[in-house]
């Protein structure tokens, strides 16, 4: 019974609508997803209700960009109440703040002679979370750049000439935001962030999990962090980060999955600590 607890859409910076990430999954024999989307909720009613009829669990998701000590730290949030009104109005400040960024941006493509508009990258993003891969594509639809890759590697890096930050949480406040709205809070790919001193920090402000599975961590650092989570005694999760087929991710949808036990010892948890 396999899952994947990490798969972004078209809400944010994916490139499949809600729906076909559910009928996807049902296709290559997944259970469950979670559609962790970035510094959104907004797919997981729409996945829901399809996955209901067509046999697939559907975890609500959530995946928080934050920032501490000059490192982008991912927080992934699961079971949490998309209801919630500290989650709501935080998430409408961070949507409407990445908003804002997109015409920073695009004022630095434009002295950069990348002659793009805001307008033109809002209409790829289409939703209220945009982001860099949609200012990418929309460089690579008028021809400035040959891909992603480039679009990264040249303007929009951390610390690339187009880079703007938007307003983000600390990972703490992340953390202590999923908790209250009754998620499990996991810090997502710990390797990429490669801030390991946070993890026993994190646990104070209610960090449940570790993202253990990931398509870039070697089978040492899954050993290393299976080992971390077993000696703090935290979840262990995984998933693809699922982005779509054309996104240049290695990982396919289905062709990494975590077993059905982990996902049990995930719903113990939020039913545990929910009194359900
Ligand atoms: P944002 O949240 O708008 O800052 O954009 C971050 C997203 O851009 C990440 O979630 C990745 O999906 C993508 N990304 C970051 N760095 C790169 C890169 N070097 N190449 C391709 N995509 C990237
Ligand atoms: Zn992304
Ligand atoms: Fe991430
Ligand atoms: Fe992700």
């Amino acid at each position: 019974m396999p899952a994947d607890l990490h798969v972004h859409s078209n809400l944010s910076d994916g490139e499949d609508s809600p729906e076909e990430l559910v009928a996807l999954a049902k296709s290559c024999g997944l259970t469950t997803i979670s559609i962790t989307d970035h510094d959104t909720t907004a797919a997981t009613t729409r996945a829901e209700s399809l996955g209901g009829s067509i046999g697939v669990e559907v975890v609500p998701g959530i995946e928080f960009t934050t920032e501490a000590y000059g490192a982008e730290i991912h927080i992934l949030g699961y079971f949490i109440d998309i209801y919630n009104a500290k989650l709501i109005e935080t998430l409408k400040t961070i949507q409407k703040s990445r908003t804002g960024r997109i015409y920073k941006m695009i004022e630095k493509l434009n002295a950069l002679g990348v002659n793009i508009t805001a307008q033109d990258v809002l209409n790829i993003a289409n939703n209220e979370s945009p982001g860099r891969p949609h200012v990418a594509k929309a460089m690579i639809k008028a021809g400035y750049v040959s891909g992603m890759k480039e679009a990264f590697d040249r303007y929009l890096e951390n610390n690339g000439p187009a880079y703007v930050s938007h307003y983000k949480l600390s990972p703490d406040e992340a953390v202590k935001l999923i908790t209250q709205a009754n998620g499990i809070a996991v810090l997502a790919h710990p390797m990429v962030s490669n801030r390991d001193n946070i993890i026993q920090k994190l646990m104070k402000s209610g960090l449940k999990g570790i993202e253990v599975y990931y398509p870039t961590h070697s089978p040492e650092q899954l050993e290393k962090y299976k080992n971390i989570a077993n000696k703090y005694g935290l979840l262990i999760t995984g998933g693809t980060d699922y982005h779509g087929k054309h996104s240049g991710r290695r990982v396919g949808l289905g062709e990494m999955s975590i077993p059905d036990d982990l996902v049990e010892a995930l719903k113990k948890k939020y039913e545990y600590i929910c009194g359900n």
